[in-house]
């Protein structure tokens, strides 16, 4: 606020307040900054755009880098429009990386430059000005994006279990903890009755797993340390790694 920049030895010799101030006056300097856009009357924020200014307003932040550039190409200033994209983009990148860097909460997935080419966020547009909120897992939807794809009844929210974009590899899965999920976690045994020691996922040996993109999958990681392994194809399937019907699932 206005007055807390004013120190108090200062307010004799402070221009502004070397006259009187209207009730009037004192209102428009306490507002906040009038909204603007730098797509002026093609930002889409409201009917009749935004006063033209010298960035991107939080709206057309929420859209996806596809829509802002192909937004940018239907301008007269498209080289000017597109700095200002690349410039947000790198900003993201920064933000991204830090929060990496220093274990803090991370960008919603709408935000996370890992995720800003997938078709689900070309399509998403959450139509709103508010900020995204941060997430604890990467490739989580903030809980504002996350409500507004429920309340736009976006398809692509089949991609994603609950509010996390992909799924959990089957060996983390709490889903598949039922006794008989014991078969496929010990997987072929061989003629001395062995399980093979690669085949069941163990922590401290094979760290942690990645996501999977669908239900009841292995991740990239588990499926290469076990696609070779005799019997493989007995319990999922050889291209995807797809947990097979007979499975229990
Ligand atoms: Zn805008
Ligand atoms: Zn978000
Ligand atoms: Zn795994």
């Amino acid at each position: 606020m206005m007055w807390k920049i004013v120190r108090w030895d200062r307010i004799e010799t402070e221009p502004i307040f070397e006259r009187h101030l209207g009730v009037h006056e004192l209102l428009v300097m306490l507002a906040p900054p009038k909204p603007h856009c730098a797509f002026g009357t093609a930002c889409d924020s409201r009917p009749e755009g935004q006063e033209r200014g010298p960035d991107i307003c939080s709206w057309c932040k929420n859209m996806s880098f596809d829509a802002l550039y192909k937004r940018a190409e239907a301008q007269a200033d498209t080289r000017l429009l597109k700095r200002l994209i690349d410039a947000w983009m790198h900003q993201l990148e920064r933000d991204n990386s830090e929060r990496i860097r220093r274990g803090w909460p991370c960008l919603c997935a709408s935000k996370d430059p890992e995720y800003r080419f997938h078709a689900w966020r070309r399509d998403f547009n959450p139509k709103d000005s508010r900020l995204c909120g941060t997430v604890r897992h990467r490739g989580q939807l903030c809980a504002r994006c996350y409500r507004t794809a429920q309340e736009q009844e976006c398809t692509w929210l089949a991609e994603f279990d609950g509010d996390r974009y992909g799924f959990p590899c089957v060996f983390e899965d709490h889903r598949l903890r039922r006794p008989v999920d014991a078969n496929w976690k010990i997987g072929p045994l061989d003629a001395q009755g062995h399980p093979d020691p690669n085949w069941e996922k163990d922590p401290r040996r094979h760290g942690r797993c990645e996501r999977a993109r669908f239900k009841n999958q292995l991740c990239q990681k588990c499926f290469n340390r076990m696609c070779e392994i005799r019997g493989f194809g007995r319990y999922f399937d050889t291209e995807w790694g797809m947990l097979r019907g007979g499975m229990g699932v």
